[in-house]
């Protein structure tokens, strides 16, 4: 039975540590990503998509941040004018709003894109102040229209860097030496791992390799890309414990949910898509039918997944909730 909206009351400490829910669950968590809305859009769709959620009892959710990015207008005199614009700008107040609404911890997201360290500081202690404990840092994709990623002058190049500096918080030590009587945070830091290799990397080996300088900075857990296909995270996992990474390695789920997405998750996300998949995709006639294919294939995956007693099953939901609660009702 669906929740009456905003009835729910979790009374989970926002304090409450990723890793910590982890340890102590006996059975894998459920949790999930929220997007914040296009700039000029409502929250109130993600209150509605947690809402809708609830009654699987999130251990936490995620909310993603998002660099800012390069338009060009026509200023109509023939000439274009080149625009710096945060599309879905929010982050920090969307995930305070969640949490005073829910009590359900969130686990707001921080890049390296966009940021100097000065200004990765005073996020981290607006965070602090507001009370959170628990951040995913990543570095972030490159602006759309360029190639590579680019810091910024005086920013962190990878996401061990932003780790480094949190967990630099974490002791007191900020970037002024000369401060004195500060104030320690006390985040849990959990990163990005990828089942089918980040795809700037030249192999699994090199990337495990530089994932595992993001566990020895101070990570506490790894999140994965989404992938379709279970033997690719459960190679992972062997390959990382090989490699010597002991901390929880948490797999993110995504269903297919549009006949676009077969073409468009390989060419974002360079992941494969298996051909069954592919061919069951084919088949559908409608996007309803196309969202129950990817209904049918996640949960399958997730009870997989569960079975092999995953720390978390994590879903990128892209803020929809119809087809996460008809996963969750099966797996959870
Ligand atoms: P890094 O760990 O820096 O790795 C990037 C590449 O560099 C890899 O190939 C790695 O092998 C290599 N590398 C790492 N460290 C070093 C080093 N010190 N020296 C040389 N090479 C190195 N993006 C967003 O913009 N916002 C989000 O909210 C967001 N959320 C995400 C959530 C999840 C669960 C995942 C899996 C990804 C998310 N992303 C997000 C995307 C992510 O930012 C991109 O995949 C980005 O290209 C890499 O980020 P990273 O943190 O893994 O980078």
């Amino acid at each position: 039975m669906q929740v009456p909206y905003g009835q729910y009351i979790n009374k989970k400490n926002n304090r409450m540590k990723v890793i910590d829910s982890i340890r102590k669950a006996k059975t894998p968590l459920f949790t999930f990503e929220l997007l914040p809305p296009k700039k000029g859009g409502k929250i109130d769709n993600l209150y509605q998509t947690v809402n809708d959620l609830v009654e699987f009892e999130p251990s936490y959710i995620n909310v993603t941040y998002h660099q800012h990015e390069i338009e060009y207008y026509e200023r109509g005199d023939g000439l274009m004018e080149k625009k710096v614009v945060q599309k879905r700008p929010g982050t920090i107040s969307i995930s305070s709003a969640l949490y005073n609404k829910f009590k359900i911890p969130v686990v707001p997201h921080l890049i390296c894109g966009g940021f100097t360290k000065e200004e990765t500081e005073d996020a981290l202690i607006d965070l602090n102040f507001l009370g959170f404990n628990n951040i995913l840092a990543l570095r972030g994709d490159p602006v759309s229209g360029q190639k590579r990623f680019k810091p910024e002058p005086g920013g962190h190049v990878h996401a061990n860097e932003l780790v480094s500096q949190i967990v630099q918080m974490n002791r007191g030590q900020y970037l002024n030496p000369n401060l004195k009587n500060t104030t320690a945070s006390d985040f849990c830091v959990g990163v990005a791992g990828y089942p089918e290799k980040h795809y700037e990397s030249p192999n699994m080996e090199t990337d495990i390799y530089w994932l595992k300088k993001k566990v020895e900075a101070g990570a506490d857990y790894i999140v994965t890309q989404m992938f379709f296909d279970n033997a690719k995270y459960f190679h992972f996992v062997e390959k990382c414990r090989e490699a010597g990474i002991q901390v929880p390695i948490i797999p993110g789920l995504k269903p297919i949910s549009t006949f676009k997405d077969i073409d468009m998750i390989p060419r974002a996300f360079y992941i494969d898509i298996p051909n069954e998949l592919c061919q069951e995709v084919g088949k559908c006639k409608t996007r309803e039918q196309v969202r129950q294919v990817g209904v049918e294939w996640t949960a399958q995956q997730a009870m997989e997944l569960k079975r092999y007693g995953v720390p978390a099953l994590h879903f990128f939901t892209l803020s929809q909730s119809d087809n996460i609660r008809k996963i969750a009702a099966r797996v959870f």
